[in-house]
């Protein structure tokens, strides 16, 4: 039996806690046989179940103008739903990256064009910023914008996008020039069925999703598909981030959590020695520090959600330890289950083999922790300068 204690934390509303029940029972009845062969068909399948039974609109606002994106909300979706699925949660998570600089800084046009379709899954999102070139290196993108008559032509390529090759809607994130670096980026709407896009490559990896490398050549787009103003899409790509940056270590906190969880229950069936696995004091170990971690990330996740959530600005730093702590805690969580389920462990398709892959581009993506320590340092010296 999951420990569901963490709900009764003052981060919590009544109504945080109504959803996670609710949610408890949506994503066993729906997530939790996920066919992974066909991930395309997979990821279209989940963002319409996703969406047509409501979960969806917690990715981005709707029509009421006071309404924000609760990141406790978006945490408690996500862990709940990597906790059964690895796709599942990646399906709901991508909605909101996507949509998420249309929801932050969009037109009105531009939300009432997207936002009801990526909250209904009508429309699959992408979130387009990495490049072969500039990964942690935003700064250095070079697919290029330039203005032509009323719009504007992209020419470049981008990659390692999640939903590339089957989402409706990519954000583009081009190089305008307005200055040199991080001050001459923009950022764009993108149809996936505008004819200058295409699919270069589709990329496998160790927890299949889909996954793309997508080109741009001569691709058309209108002055309305500019999000924000020219020149400011690495702030539109880092307020994104910011906010979504949290629920990454919400995802990793649900595979953790599955990972406790299918530990103690072997521990507790196996037989060694005349007695169950649970009673060598060694086990207890791994146990222990598999309970301490997960509720460590926990409480950082969740400050970090309610920090933004209670009106803070900016939660960069908070965001940084959450994802840092969460994702690399649960790499060793999920190591300590597989190492208690011995052989089983590794056996392709046991779920602790699963999460082992599954976490690992957790600790690469939306910045590779050694990013994230970096901008916790930056945080910490400038706290303690002149004192
Ligand atoms: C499964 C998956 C899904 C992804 N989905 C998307 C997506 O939807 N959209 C998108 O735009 N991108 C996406 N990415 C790309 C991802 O954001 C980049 O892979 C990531 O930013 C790292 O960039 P890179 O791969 O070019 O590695 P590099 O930038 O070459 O970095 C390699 C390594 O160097 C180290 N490093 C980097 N910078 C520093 C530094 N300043 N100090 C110390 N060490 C450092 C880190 O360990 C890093 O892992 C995805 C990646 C993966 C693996």
């Amino acid at each position: 039996m999951l420990d569901r204690s963490f709900l009764r934390w003052p981060f919590f509303e009544a109504r945080h806690r109504a959803l996670a029940d609710e949610l408890e029972i949506w994503a066993a009845r729906h997530c939790a046989h996920v066919d992974h062969r066909d991930v395309d068909a997979a990821c279209r399948e989940l963002v319409r179940k996703l969406g047509h039974d409501g979960w969806l609109k917690h990715t981005a606002p709707g029509d009421d103008p006071s309404e924000t994106i609760d990141v406790r909300t978006l945490a408690l979706i996500r862990e709940t739903l990597a906790r059964y699925s690895g796709l599942a949660d990646f399906a709901f998570a991508m909605q909101g990256l996507g949509a998420g600089p249309i929801s932050l800084f969009g037109t009105s046009a531009q939300k009432a064009c997207w936002l009801p379709k990526t909250r209904s899954g009508a429309a699959i999102a992408a979130f387009a910023l990495s490049e072969p070139a500039s990964g942690s290196d935003v700064a250095n993108i070079s697919t290029k914008a330039r203005r032509d008559g009323g719009g504007f032509i992209l020419d470049g390529e981008k990659t390692w996008i999640s939903n590339g090759g089957i989402a409706d809607l990519y954000i583009v994130f081009a190089r305008t020039g307005e200055a040199p670096g991080a001050k001459g980026l923009s950022a764009f709407i993108v149809r996936g069925d505008n004819p200058g896009l295409s699919v270069a490559e589709r990329i496998e990896v160790i927890a299949p999703h889909p996954l793309a490398r997508v080109a741009f050549k001569d691709c058309r787009v209108g002055a309305d598909d500019l999000i924000g103003t020219s020149g400011d899409g690495f702030k539109i790509a880092m307020t994104t981030l910011d906010v979504f940056r949290t629920s990454v270590g919400a995802a990793a906190l649900g595979f953790a959590r599955r990972a406790l969880a299918e530990a103690a229950n072997r521990a507790k069936s196996r037989e060694l020695f005349g007695a169950p696995l649970s009673e060598l004091q060694m086990v207890q170990g791994h146990i222990a520090d598999m309970a301490v971690e997960i509720d460590a990330a926990a409480l950082l996740v969740y400050r970090a959600a309610w920090t933004k959530d209670t009106g803070a600005a900016r939660v960069t730093r908070e965001a940084a330890i959450a994802k840092l702590y969460a994702t690399e805690a649960a790499q060793r969580v999920i190591d300590a289950a597989v190492q208690i389920h011995g052989g089983d462990g590794v056996r392709s398709g046991h779920p602790v083999e699963t999460l082992y892959r599954e976490i690992r581009a957790l600790r690469i993506y939306e910045g590779a922790s050694d990013v994230q320590k970096i901008i916790i340092a930056k945080a910490a010296l400038s706290s303690a300068a002149g004192r």
